[in-house]
């Protein structure tokens, strides 16, 4: 086992990223309902495991600032367009959260005083402490970074022993699965291999903030159903990126 990786069983304290795109199910646009509430209540199961549960969503499934028709004028506006998307999305997780029986609260990296309160480092850990899913909302809070960047970011503040990353494929790849047959998927790996052979796991920016602070990502499927309870028992298929 990687040295920096605590056995699941020991797991207190986790950081889920879901991006943006998974909350649309098979729809192109948006939030799917049915979907909204598979992963809702597959983090609700990782909570009633007994660990504390912090969540950065992305905006993907709103706007991608880089993406945007705005950024060739303004990328800063764009990516403020996309910090905000990212609200809109944690607003949805913790309604639907809260529905199914669990307290969520969002905290976001900007001000939106009317919706939720802003991220604070002691708030933040004292709703954890208290029970609470803490939604990470508006992302770092500054353009020209990402959700992953958020996610990395939050994860190594609050002291997480790892950071689930959910995506569409079951882990990283040596190659892209869609596109070459004899791809393979890796077990483990480093994080300086990844950066190294642009893995595509996470942006350069998150995985070396992952890599400085000793934080292993745990890449899965949020496609596949039951995947996130299984990953966060330390079961399941994924890749592990730790040192
Ligand atoms: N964003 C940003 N700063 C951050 C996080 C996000 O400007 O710290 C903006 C950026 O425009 C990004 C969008 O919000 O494209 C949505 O986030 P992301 O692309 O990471 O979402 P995901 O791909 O995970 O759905």
């Amino acid at each position: 086992m990687p040295s920096q990786l605590k056995p699941a069983s020991e797991w207190r304290r986790l950081l889920i990223k879901v991006s943006g795109e998974a909350l649309m199910g098979d729809g192109a646009h948006g939030i799917s309902q049915k979907t909204l509430q598979r992963i809702s209540s597959e983090i609700v199961e990782v909570v009633r495991s007994g660990c504390e549960v912090g969540l950065v969503i992305g905006g993907g499934n709103f706007l991608r600032g880089a993406n945007h028709m705005l950024t060739a004028v303004d990328r800063v506006a764009g990516d403020q367009m996309g910090m905000l998307a990212t609200v809109m999305n944690a607003v949805a997780v913790a309604a639907q959260l809260r529905a199914l029986g669990t307290e969520a609260v969002v905290l976001s990296a900007i001000d939106v005083p009317v919706i939720c309160d802003r991220f604070t480092h002691r708030g933040a850990l004292k709703h954890m402490a208290e029970g609470r899913v803490v939604l990470f909302a508006a992302g770092t809070g500054h353009p020209f970074f990402t959700t992953d960047t958020a996610a990395s970011l939050r994860a190594v503040e609050m002291g997480c022993d790892a950071l689930l990353k959910g995506t569409n494929v079951d882990g990283v790849y040596t190659a892209d699965p869609k596109s070459d047959p004899n791809a393979t998927r890796y077990e483990t790996v480093t994080h300086q291999e990844a950066l190294e052979k642009n893995l595509g796991v996470m942006d350069a920016a998150a995985i070396a903030l992952a890599r400085d602070n000793g934080l292993p990502i745990v890449v899965f499927s949020i496609k596949d159903e039951g995947a996130l309870p299984l990953v966060a028992r330390g079961e399941g298929v994924s890749t592990i990126v730790c040192d």
